[in-house]
C-alpha cells in the first residue's frame, strides 16, 4: 500500500509583497515500508515537502494523505493524531539540554500523558533499542552526535509511529558516524516495518539505504521511483 501521498502539492510562502514558490505540481507516493529519500539542493523545497506530511506547513494546493488522512485538513484531535503516527529526527537532534537521555525520550510520552509507570518501562525499551541503555542517565552536553542522534531516534519512536521523517539526519555527522545512523534507521525499518521519508543532499546516502528516492529541483520533483532504477 501507499504510506504518504502527495497530490498535485503546491505551496507558497508570502514574501516582501509578493509570493515565492516553494512546491508546484508534486505528485509523489512513498510505498508502506519503504525507505524513501527525496534529493535536492538547499532551497528546491524538501524541508517543505517534508514538515507537510506532519502538519507543521499545510499545502496550498492539493492534499497530503497519511494512512489517508488528509493532514492539511485536519485539526485539533485528528491532528494530534496524525503526528502520533509520524516520528521526526533532526540534523540537529533538537534535545533539550536540561533532560538527561531518559527524559528526552520520555518527552512524547509525558505530553501524550501515559501514566508513569508505564513512560518508564517503554522508555527503558526504546533506549535499549537505539543501544544506549548504558548513557540513559546522561545529559545531551555529555553525548557524541552520533549519541545524539540515536536519543532523537528513540525520542521519535516513542509513540510508536508507522512513519520516521528525517530532516538531514546524518548532515552534521561524519562518515563513519553516518554509517551507523544509516544502519539503525535500516533496522528500525525492517524490524519495526516503519516506512522512511527522509531527505538529504547527499547521493551516498541514498545510495545506502533508499529503496525509494525522488528527485527535487526548484519545486518540481524531476524524477522518482525505485533506487536501482535511478541509480542504473
Ligand atoms: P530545502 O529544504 O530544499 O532547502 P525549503 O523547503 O526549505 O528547501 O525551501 C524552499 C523555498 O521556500 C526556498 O525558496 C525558501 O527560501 C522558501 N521558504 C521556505 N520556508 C519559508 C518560509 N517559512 N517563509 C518564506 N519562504 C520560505
Ligand atoms: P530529567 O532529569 O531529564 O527530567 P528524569 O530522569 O528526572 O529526567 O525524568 C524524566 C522522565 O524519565 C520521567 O518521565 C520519568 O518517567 C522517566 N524516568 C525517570 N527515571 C527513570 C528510570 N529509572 N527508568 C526509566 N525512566 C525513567
Amino acid at each position: 500500500g501507499t504510506a504518504i501521498s502527495f497530490e498535485g502539492v503546491g505551496k507558497t510562502y508570502p514574501k516582501a509583497g509578493g509570493l515565492v514558490t516553494a512546491l508546484e505540481g508534486v505528485d509523489l507516493s512513498v510505498p508502506e515500508g519503504s525507505i524513501t529519500g527525496i534529493i535536492g539542493r538547499s532551497g528546491a523545497g524538501k524541508s517543505t515537502l517534508l514538515r507537510m506530511v506532519n502538519g507543521l506547513e499545510r499545502p496550498t494546493e492539493g492534499r497530503v494523505l497519511v494512512a489517508g488522512h488528509d493532514v492539511g485538513r485536519a485539526r485539533g484531535g485528528a491532528l494530534r493524531g496524525i503526528r502520533r503516527d509520524v516520528g521526526m529526527i533532526f540534523q540537529h537532534f533538537n534535545l533539550l539540554a536540561s533532560r538527561s537521555v531518559r527524559g528526552n525520550v520520555a518527552l512524547p510520552l509525558e505530553i501524550a500523558g501515559l501514566p508513569r509507570a508505564r513512560i518508564r518501562a517503554r522508555v527503558d525499551e526504546l533506549i535499549d533499542q537505539v543501544g544506549l541503555t548504558a548513557l540513559a542517565d546522561r545529559y545531551p552536553a555529555e553525548l557524541s552526535g552520533g549519541q545524539k542522534q540515536r536519543v532523537g531516534i528513540a525520542r521519535a519512536l516513542a509513540t510508536g509511529p508507522k512513519v520516521l521523517l528525517s530532516d538531514e539526519a546524518t548532515s552534521a555527522l561524519d562518515p563513519e558516524t553516518t554509517q551507523t545512523v544509516l544502519e539503525l534507521l535500516s533496522r528500525i525499518n525492517r524490524d519495526l516495518g516503519l516506512t522512511v521519508l527522509l531527505i538529504t543532499h547527499e547521493m551516498a546516502v541514498l545510495r545506502d539505504i533508499a529503496s525509494h528516492m525522488a528527485v527535487i529541483e526548484a519545486g518540481r520533483i524531476v524524477e522518482s521511483g525505485p533506487t536501482y532504477g535511478i541509480f542504473a
